[in-house]
C-alpha cells in the first residue's frame, strides 16, 4: 500500500507537550479549537511563533504518540511510507533529527501546505491525519482516511471512506 501519514498529533505527541509554550507565546490560554483556528488564520503571527520554536528547538523534544513506532515500523516492511506535514521547511532538519532519534522508517518525507498533502502521495490507499479539512480533502484523493481523534476534529464526518480513530492499536486493526 501507498501510505500517508502526518507527523503532528499523529505521531507525535505535538499538542499537549507544545500547548504551555504556544499559550506563552500568545500571551493567554486558548482551547484546542481556538488555537487550531489560530494556525490557520493568523499566518503573520504564526510565523513569528515558528521561528521562536525553531530557535528553542521544541520540536525536537515532543514525545511520540502511543504506539506510533512500532506500527509504522512493521508496516515500512511492506508497505511505501510518506510521512507529509504541513510544518514549514525550516523545521526540515529538526523534523529528521527527530524521526531519526525515535527509530520511525519512512520512505519519504515531504513538507506540504494545508489542504495540498494530497499531491505528495500518488495512488494513495491510505491516510492518517488529524486535521478535519485537510481529512476532507484527502478523502477525495485516498482510499481511505484514518481521521487520528482529536479535541478539535470532533465535528461530524459525511464521506464514508473517512474512519474515525482513536489509537495506534486501532489503526493497526482496521488498517
Ligand atoms: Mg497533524
Amino acid at each position: 500500500m501507498n501510505i500517508g501519514i502526518d507527523i503532528d498529533n499523529v505521531i507525535a505527541d505535538t499538542y499537549t507537550d507544545l500547548s504551555s509554550f504556544f499559550h506563552n507565546f500568545m500571551g493567554k490560554e486558548h482551547t484546542p479549537f481556538e488555537v487550531v483556528e489560530i494556525m490557520r488564520w493568523r499566518k503573520l503571527l504564526m510565523w513569528r511563533y515558528f521561528a521562536r520554536a525553531w530557535r528553542q528547538k521544541v520540536m525536537t523534544t515532543i514525545p511520540l504518540i502511543n504506539g506510533a513506532a512500532p506500527v509504522i515500523r512493521e508496516w515500512y516492511q511492506k508497505h511505501n511510507i510518506s510521512l507529509v506535514t504541513s510544518r514549514t521547511i525550516i523545521f526540515g532538519r529538526q523534523t529528521k533529527k527527530w524521526l531519526k532519534e525515535h527509530d520511525i522508517p519512512y520512505h519519504k518525507l515531504h513538507h506540504a501546505k494545508e489542504t495540498t498533502k494530497y499531491t505528495k502521495v500518488k495512488n494513495c490507499q491510505l491516510f492518517i491525519e488529524d486535521n478535519l479539512e485537510e481529512a476532507l480533502v484527502l478523502a477525495n484523493h485516498c482510499d481511505k482516511v484514518f481521521l487520528f481523534d482529536q479535541p478539535w476534529n470532533r465535528q461530524p464526518v459525511k464521506p464514508n471512506n473517512i474512519i474515525r480513530v482513536s489509537s495506534w492499536q486501532e489503526i493497526l486493526k482496521k488498517a
